[in-house]
């Protein structure tokens, strides 16, 4: 029963191939500001503020290095203190021992091979101490040379939801992402989705009745009979 409602409403939306352009289209429409939450004025400050963002808001990072970010200016600074001082410094973040120690690892690598800068490859970014897949992207994203999809629990709850994937796993999801998703796309993408996701498609009680992808959904719980038609659809 459950299954084949599933694939009748799959059906009903049609192949995802075809949605895609137009559910970018109309969340692009939707949510005009959706950009990173984080608040960086270089390079650096984007890759410190990406690995505190960890298993913590983006407001939380932001309240952090609003200060953080007026001591510690270069690589060396974060090396320049003991590594509890730096722990005090990010404290609020929540796991700072591993943070602390991330960072520091991080800013060593970047003066020894680095020349002190932020590297721009995804090879390099990952070879960096606490440096996974989802903050290498989302910082190679943010310079607009995404390489990438960045996966977060709201990409994939809405990629799910929108029939674009049927995975599970965060690298399995960004895989079928962007082999659907062109490639123009792949930057904001994520923000729309992470917006949408916070301002319509919530978790536990999404507003399907108001969302703007109602009738590109396979997963809305509209009626069918109560769907408008909108441009582009
Ligand atoms: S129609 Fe409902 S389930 Fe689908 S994206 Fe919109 S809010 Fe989420």
């Amino acid at each position: 029963m459950a299954r084949s409602y599933v694939a009748e409403a799959r059906r009903r939306v049609g192949p995802k191939r075809e949605r895609i352009v137009p559910i970018v289209e109309r969340l692009i429409a939707e949510h005009p500001d959706a950009t990173i939450a984080l608040r960086f004025g270089n390079d650096l400050e984007l890759l410190v503020s990406v690995m505190l963002s960890a298993q913590t808001t983006d407001v939380n990072v932001n309240r952090v290095t609003q200060k953080l970010f007026r001591k510690y200016r270069k690589p060396a600074d974060y090396l320049a203190v003991p590594q509890s001082e730096l722990e005090d410094d990010i404290r609020a973040t929540g796991f700072f021992r591993q943070k602390a120690k991330a960072l520091r690892g991080t800013m060593a690598m970047l003066i020894e091979d680095y020349d002190g800068k932020v590297p721009g490859r995804m090879e390099d970014l990952l070879r960096l101490p606490g440096v996974a897949r989802k903050t290498a992207n989302v910082v190679v994203a943010e310079r607009g040379e995404a390489q990438g999809i960045v996966v977060d629990t709201h990409v994939r709850r809405l990629s799910q939801r929108l029939g674009l994937t049927r995975q599970e796993d965060p690298v399995k999801i960004e895989r079928d992402l962007v082999r659907l998703v062109p490639r123009r796309y792949w930057n904001v993408f994520p923000h729309l989705l992470i917006w949408h996701g916070r301002r319509v498609c919530d978790a536990r009680n999404p507003r399907c009745d108001v969302c703007v992808l109602n009738d590109l959904c396979p997963a809305s719980r509209v009626d069918v009979g109560t769907v408008v038609a909108r441009p582009g659809a």
